[in-house]
């Protein structure tokens, strides 16, 4: 189910080249698993209307922190340039949690699908390398 919190921006910082990384408060009792990811809403203050004002991040905490963070590549989108622009402290709008990925991995299709991304998203799991058996060799 996707819920809408009001969260303040704590900080933003420059993570990388071009890349900001957003620190929002965690709301109380909020939880997520590591892949999940929620869309910040920017705030009226902005001036962004209803098809510019939102947009989709996963999380880059981790799920045990008491801080959530995103991080993006900032381009000259009106989204992003607003965003950066946005005071520590505002308060902005969290939808979350978007449905959970669902691992739909087959021999020829080893990804997880998010119906909210109608994107598939690589699967962590099928990524890892099989364990291989480590039997003991004799040597004649
Ligand atoms: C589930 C999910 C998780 C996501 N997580 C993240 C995340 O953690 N970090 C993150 O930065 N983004 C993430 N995104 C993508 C994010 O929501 C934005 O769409 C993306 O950052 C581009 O936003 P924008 O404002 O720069 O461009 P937009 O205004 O959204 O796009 C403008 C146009 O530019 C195109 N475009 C955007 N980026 C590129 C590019 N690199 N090269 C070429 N064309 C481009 C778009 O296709 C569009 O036509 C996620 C999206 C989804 C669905």
């Amino acid at each position: 189910m996707v819920t809408r919190y009001d969260v303040r921006l704590l900080h933003k910082k420059e993570v990388a080249e071009h890349t900001l990384e957003f620190t929002l408060e965690k709301p109380q009792g909020f939880e997520y698993r590591a892949g999940q990811f929620g869309d910040i809403v920017l705030p009226a203050s902005t001036g962004l209307d209803e098809s510019h004002n939102k947009h989709g991040f996963s999380f880059a905490s981790a799920p045990f922190e008491d801080t959530l963070r995103m991080a993006t590549l900032m381009r000259p989108s009106k989204f992003k340039q607003a965003a950066a622009q946005v005071p520590d402290g505002t308060v902005v709008g969290l939808l979350a949690l978007w449905a959970a990925s669902r691992c739909t991995r087959t021999p020829t299709s080893p990804r997880c699908s998010s119906p909210a991304a109608s994107a598939s998203l690589p699967c962590a799991a099928s990524s890892r390398r099989p364990r291989t058996s480590r039997r003991a060799t004799t040597s004649r």
